[in-house]
């Protein structure tokens, strides 16, 4: 992208209707994603022929058969037409509740105006408050992977944008925006709004014409005055959460995958789903160590995993055993298995004294027992 015109009118003129135009397919292809997500939806509340889904959405079967199929779904199966799935509807939709939920627990006492030098020093968040919301914000993203956690904080960050407006904060000076920070990925994949719609290369600090969030550069070129621009709501831990996100035909692989080899040399690949808090791959969990995995079960469609590790920081540490199970289903409005769920785990504390182990089925409750054990105040938890 040519952002190197000097002028303003280059800019908002040829500039300006390129950029447009490069947007339109990103839209194009959100609504491919939103068909399948309702698709699967109309499936899984029992609608079950493929032409009547195909007269609804007026396109052709053979576009039904393939967004079921990147589902998960197989819709020629006799099987999976007569099987009840609304109670694992129920339970995808709760998945991502909670995680917004946690967000709001998380964030909502994060003024979250970093990118403005007076908020900069933080005086709302201490060093410990800051290291536990680092910890649950990429605890949050080993659990959910990284579009299903990125697309809950956009959409929360967005909410907490609108008490901004609302205040009626602006810019006196454009000394008052600390300096943008690294850059990241090509805008196209920006499917949930973490970039600069000028250049989109570097993390926006302001929202200018009302709602076009912008880097301090940009924003410098494209508006006549800082009073023209406001400040963006972002939280402390904002970039864990940042994902630019993954073109369409890349969103069956929006959640990683593991590949598991069984003992009859068979080897299948499984959405990692929730046991990526205790991948070492994907985890986010500091000085881990896995100490073995085990998958198993009957039913290769649904296997068990197990396993056993250790995470240790500052002088703190716990074993851990966990188990998970493996749901082919999607979470509705995504094109890929939600992955191994959450069972139950086990945590051992081994530092700075050896303690009484303590069972959890709550994932979250397991997670807030972990990260305050390891980076809270040492001894209590919160909640
Ligand atoms: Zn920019």
């Amino acid at each position: 992208m040519n952002t190197d015109d000097n002028t303003a009118d280059a800019l908002s003129g040829r500039t300006r209707a390129l950029l447009d135009l490069g947007g339109w397919p990103v839209r194009r292809d959100r609504l491919a994603a939103e068909r399948v997500a309702l698709v699967v939806a109309a499936w899984q509340a029992g609608a079950r022929n493929v032409a009547e889904l195909a007269r609804a959405a007026d396109v052709s079967r053979d576009v039904i058969y393939d967004d079921l199929r990147r589902s998960g779904i197989n819709p020629s199966d006799p099987q999976t037409k007569k099987e009840s799935v609304m109670p694992a509807t129920t339970q995808q939709v709760s998945a991502r509740r909670r995680l917004l939920q946690q967000v709001k627990t998380l964030l909502d006492s994060d003024r979250g105006l970093g990118a403005l030098v007076e908020f900069n020093g933080r005086p709302d968040l201490g060093d410990t408050e800051k290291a536990v919301q680092m910890a649950w914000s990429r605890a949050l993203v080993a659990l959910h992977g990284r579009d299903r956690a990125a697309r809950v904080y956009s959409g929360y960050a967005r909410d907490r944008q609108r008490d901004v407006a609302r205040s009626g904060l602006t810019l006196t000076s454009w000394d008052s925006l600390v300096l943008d920070t690294k850059p990241v990925g090509d805008w196209t994949r920006d499917i949930h709004g973490f970039l600069c719609v000028v250049c989109g290369g570097t993390f926006p600090s302001v929202l200018i014409e009302g709602l076009d969030p912008a880097c301090q550069r940009c924003a410098r070129e494209n508006t006549e005055s800082p009073e023209e621009a406001a400040p963006l709501w972002r939280a402390y831990s904002h970039h864990a959460f940042v994902f630019p996100g993954a073109l369409r035909e890349e969103l069956p692989k929006g959640e990683s995958t593991v590949t598991v080899r069984f003992d009859t040399e068979e080897h299948r690949e499984y959405t990692t789903g929730d046991v990526g808090l205790f991948f070492s791959d994907v985890t986010s969990l500091p000085g881990y160590v896995q100490h073995s995995t085990q998958v198993f079960g009957e039913n290769r469609d649904a296997p068990t995993a197990v396993i056993e590790a250790h995470t240790e920081h500052d002088g703190r540490g716990f074993d851990i055993t966990a188990t998970f199970t493996y749901d082919p289903l999607p979470e509705a409005g995504e094109p890929h298995p939600y992955g191994f769920r959450f069972t139950a785990a086990r945590l051992t504390p081994t530092h700075p004294a050896p303690g009484a182990p303590a069972e959890y089925t709550d994932v979250y409750a397991m997670l807030d027992a972990l990260i305050n054990g390891l980076h809270g105040d040492a001894g209590t938890t919160t909640k």
